[in-house]
């Protein structure tokens, strides 16, 4: 088994079809886009000494190149690092360590600073000749490389409470089996599809690409490279039948700017919102403004968008008895899994009662690369502890209540505040710091900071801002600075976040 073997497939059985586009503009079909991920593999292997089980790092935004690396590394056996582009160089040469990968790529092949990379790992570029020549470097489409479905095909980084990310190891059985979830689950998919990626390919939107991929549908990566509603407007008017992933603050914008342009959602098929949540009156809205085009999802990182979804139905349907209760929950557990809700000691609590949010099955994560002790600790006999708080209903809807992880979701992406602590607690004028979330209308949450200055320091948010910009990524940064005189603790000397939350919305 090896997820390059559906994109081979489709070239064979398929190979004009249009499959990467840049905006509306296709860059390959089929053949080209398999021809492309095939020769880079063996360039790969015969030049830089790629080896089955080797990991390659790719940091950088949305492009259709991509796509070509990702099938292109499965092809040669190895497994994919995907590197959240907002991040510091500094935090992804941490991560390229950490994996041990022996090549990064990036778009000009010299972000990193000399000696800022791990020494055995080899920084390429995708702009330029240089990749040009390796794509092309060969005519014929070789077999993928012979992998079990057990094997390492993506390494995910996430942060956990604890500080350093951890690697999320995910195999190619798992994402063949949340890949065959979505046309069950989410929604189905037809070769006329064409698939947007206007959130980072890095993360989950990237991972919606793999059963596009084996129906043959079209692949869009928009000019910007990123999120820009006139921009999915426009373009989904040109495109047509466009499916994407939008986080809760995407689809607001979204509808803001229907508000301002007049803009109906015309060409897009399906929006398909998760990852943080989404308020009743805001989907609500969405469907007012844009038609009934929206499905839930609810996942993470370790079981990825493969926890439960919501149908475009079930928010849709306002004759249902439940529509109300459903349209305010995450909808139920998809196919490939079981999710529980259970208590501290594990043991299944009856409907309607909150606990802790437990999901088994296919899409499940092997475990953190090379981190036992986490492992162990998010996996109880094959149930993996999201961190979630919910209940389910008798009719099996999961509502999310509460995070029992203190992580906070900006604008759909997660920050979390031990990193942003352990930046600030090095300024040498800071004392102590706490950082949580405080709701935001516009950003689902902002990152707040309280710091203990030293008594004779004088300092100020613009110093501190300042610092943060220097040493972790912008989208990280407190949009908010308390100073105080000391931090509520409790009998343990542990912060109180919860205390500090309260002061916020005193
Ligand atoms: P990540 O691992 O970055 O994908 O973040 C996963 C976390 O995002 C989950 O554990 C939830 O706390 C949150 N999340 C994901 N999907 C939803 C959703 N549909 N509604 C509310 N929160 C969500």
């Amino acid at each position: 088994m090896n997820l390059a073997n559906w994109l081979r497939a489709t070239a064979l059985a398929r190979p004009a079809a249009p499959a990467l586009h840049t905006g509306d503009v296709m860059h390959s079909d089929y053949q080209e886009f398999a021809r492309n991920a095939c020769s880079l593999a063996r360039v790969l292997t015969a030049e830089h000494g790629l080896q089955p089980g080797d990991r390659v790092a790719l940091f950088m935004k949305n492009r259709v190149e991509y796509l070509e690396l990702m099938y292109a590394v499965w092809w040669a056996g190895a497994a994919v690092v995907p590197i959240n582009p907002k991040l510091h160089p500094t935090e992804a040469a941490w991560i390229a360590g950490n994996a041990e990968a022996s090549l990064i790529f990036t778009d000009d092949g010299a972000s990193f600073a000399p000696d800022a990379l791990p020494p055995a790992c080899v920084e390429l570029g995708v702009d330029g000749e240089a990749y040009g020549r390796m794509t092309t470097e060969h005519a014929d489409l070789t077999m993928p490389h012979v992998l079990t479905p057990d094997d390492l095909a993506w390494l995910f980084y996430t942060s956990g409470t604890t500080g350093r990310p951890k690697g999320v190891m995910l195999s190619h059985a798992n994402l063949l089996m949340m890949s065959l979830c979505y046309p069950v689950d989410v929604d189905p998919v037809s070769a006329e599809d064409a698939i947007l990626y206007a959130a980072p390919m890095s993360h989950g939107a990237g991972l919606y690409n793999f059963v596009h991929v084996r129906c043959g549908a079209r692949h869009v990566v928009p000019v910007s490279r990123g999120f820009d509603a006139a921009e999915i407007f426009s373009l989904a008017r040109r495109v047509r039948q466009v499916s994407m992933f939008a986080a809760p603050t995407m689809v607001k914008r979204m509808v803001e700017e229907a508000g301002r342009s007049g803009a109906d959602g015309d060409g897009i098929k399906t929006i398909v919102y998760g990852g943080g949540p989404m308020y009743v009156a805001d989907i609500t809205e969405a469907v007012a403004t844009l038609g009934p085009k929206f499905v839930q999802i609810y996942g993470q990182g370790e079981s990825p968008m493969t926890i439960t979804a919501l149908s475009r139905e079930q928010i849709c349907n306002r004759n249902h008895p439940a529509w109300a209760q459903r349209l305010a929950s995450v909808g139920e557990a998809q196919s490939c899994v079981d999710v529980r809700i259970v208590d501290e000691a594990m043991q299944p609590l009856p409907p309607g009662v909150p606990g802790e949010i437990v999901v088994r099955g296919l899409a499940v994560m092997k475990g953190y690369w090379r981190n036992e002790e986490a492992t162990r600790q998010a996996l109880a006999d094959g149930w993996l502890k999201t961190g979630d708080i919910g209940y389910l209903s008798a009719d099996g809807f999961l509502t999310l209540t509460d995070r029992s992880k203190d992580v906070i979701i900006s604008g759909g992406t997660n920050v979390y505040p031990r990193e942003v602590e352990e930046v600030l607690a090095q300024h040498p004028s800071v004392v102590e710091v706490s950082v949580v979330g405080q709701h935001d209308p516009d950003w689902g949450e902002i990152v707040v900071a309280f710091v203990v200055p030293v008594a004779s320091a004088e300092l100020d948010a613009d110093t501190l801002d300042q610092w943060c910009r220097a040493h972790m990524a912008s989208f990280k940064k407190p949009k908010k600075y308390h100073f105080c005189e000391d931090l509520p603790k409790n009998s343990y000397g542990k912060i109180l976040k919860t205390e500090l939350r309260k002061q916020l919305c005193a």
